[in-house]
């Protein structure tokens, strides 16, 4: 089991996409697709790696726009979403496989397991590969997504960092947007050097 994994900044305003798949069956998902599905593509193409998946973080415009795209012009038979947010994606429907904490996602031999991480948004998850995590949202390099969106909650994020803390310090994370110093880091380094996860209390953190 090995897996494929490649990270694609796209967009205005600093997108990170992800193809992630099997390199054995070189099957693999985009992870928000939203703009520049022509880059996509091709950088798939040159891997010589078949899209099958859509999977998302969740569903704020800059994260789910490529995907009528992307279905159009990719063999896409499952999009992935939190059941907390699959209205966004209605119009896909027959393909939409509404997900959960825990749910385990196949693609070719490898398998990714998403964590429920609301807060930015409600349906808000990281997908968790062989060592990596994508954090989407949640979890930027030395920083955290908003949370001042009508359904944001700061309780809830809270919680959610507490979930990615309890990671093992080596695990990679590639967040959403490129907003950091960096444009990957590990659990250890944001546990050390991200303001928002050294804070210890959840009453200092809705203070913050
Ligand atoms: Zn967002």
């Amino acid at each position: 089991m090995t897996f494929y994994l490649k990270q694609l900044e796209v967009g205005m305003i600093q997108n990170f996409n992800y193809l992630i798949g099997c390199s054995e069956t070189k099957e693999c998902g985009v992870v928000d697709a939203a703009f520049e599905v022509d880059r996509i593509l091709s950088m798939a193409k040159k891997d010589g790696m078949k899209i099958t998946t859509a999977l998302f973080t969740h569903t704020h415009y800059d994260h789910i726009d490529g995907i009528g795209e992307l279905t159009k012009r990719a063999n896409i038979g499952k999009i992935y979403v939190h059941k907390n947010e699959a209205k966004a994606l209605s119009e896909f429907k027959e393909k939409v496989t509404e997900i959960d904490d825990g749910s385990l996602i196949p693609i070719g031999n490898i398998s990714l397991k998403v964590l429920h991480t609301p807060g930015h948004l409600p349906g808000c998850v990281c997908y968790l590969g062989d060592n990596f995590v994508v954090t989407g949202d949640t979890l930027f390099t030395g920083a955290i997504g908003r949370c001042d969106f009508p359904e944001s909650n700061p309780k809830d994020m809270y919680r959610s960092l507490q979930k990615l803390k309890e990671l093992p310090d080596d695990t990679r994370v590639y967040p959403g947007h490129d907003y950091g110093a960096s444009i990957t880091s590990t659990i250890g380094e944001e546990k050390k050097t991200n303001p928002y996860l050294m804070i210890s209390s959840e009453e200092n953190f809705l203070r913050m």
